[in-house]
């Protein structure tokens, strides 16, 4: 089970309210986006579920357990940013196995998860090559692969093509959700892209200000937004 809960939950810097108590249960297998502008709080919370930044009020639960005070490493989490910073000096599976090797995984097991992996993302040609000899979408692919190994029960996205061109962007938000509808892993994306979320999203989650203006699935925004904000985000006629 990994089906993830936000309970009230709240977020300050000093007196800066960021979150203002986010309630958000995502089921599990179930690809949610958030969407929402530019200083909402859509990283913060993905941040607080990956255990990189604390709450500080309410709950946030994985599979039904509480998670506050557990470390980023025991909480089953594999990130993807838009910076996918790869190691230049390591090969694309060096790169995959990172995490793998840090964890002390058996070594046949961890070629075994890079030989999976790297054959869904159609990098299997690709594994003693080095970052700079790879396209951009190339590298994005050896980001999600090194979340993949790691076998991990929730997948977080933040904003992972906003660094691509137009044309790759379409070609990976494709492989985005066939990985998705492979591994069947729950999944929250973070996005501000209306194209990409109504086009890949069970569900669309609507954040403004620290607070949730509506979560739907993409046809229930679209036709039924609560108001002139969400109508406005979503691009529907209101
Ligand atoms: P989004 O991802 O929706 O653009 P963020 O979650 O990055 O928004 O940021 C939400 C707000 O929290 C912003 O006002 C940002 O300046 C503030 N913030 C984020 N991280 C920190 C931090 N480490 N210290 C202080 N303020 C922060
Ligand atoms: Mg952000």
């Amino acid at each position: 089970m990994a089906t993830v809960s936000f309970d009230r939950t709240r977020k300050a810097f000093g007196a800066h309210e960021v979150l203002k108590g986010i309630s958000l249960d995502v089921a599990d297998g179930e690809f949610v986006i958030l969407v929402g502008p530019s200083g909402c709080g859509k990283s913060t919370l993905l941040r607080m579920l990956a255990g990189l930044e604390q709450a500080t009020g309410g709950d946030i639960r994985i599979g039904g357990r509480s998670v506050i005070g557990v470390s980023p490493k025991d909480r089953d989490i594999a990130m993807v940013f838009q910076t996918y910073a790869l190691y230049p000096h390591m090969t694309v599976s060096e790169n995959m196995g990172f995490s793998l090797r840090l964890a002390k995984a058996p070594k046949a097991q961890a070629d075994a998860r890079i030989k999976t992996a790297a054959s869904m993302l159609d990098l299997g040609q690709l594994l003693d090559r080095y970052p700079k000899e790879l396209s951009g979408g190339q590298r994005q692919r050896v980001a999600m692969g090194r979340a993949i190994v790691r076998d991990p029960k929730v997948f977080l996205f933040d904003e992972p093509l906003s660094n691509l061109d137009a044309k790759l962007r379409v070609q990976m938000r494709a492989e985005i959700k066939a990985l998705h509808q492979r591994l069947k892993t729950t999944s929250i994306y973070v996005t501000h892209d209306q194209v990409e979320a109504m086009t890949m999203a069970d569900r669309i989650v609507v954040m403004n200000g620290g607070n949730i203006e509506q979560a739907g699935t993409p046809l229930e925004l679209y036709d039924n937004p609560a108001n002139l904000f969400v109508a406005g985000f979503i691009g529907s006629p209101s």
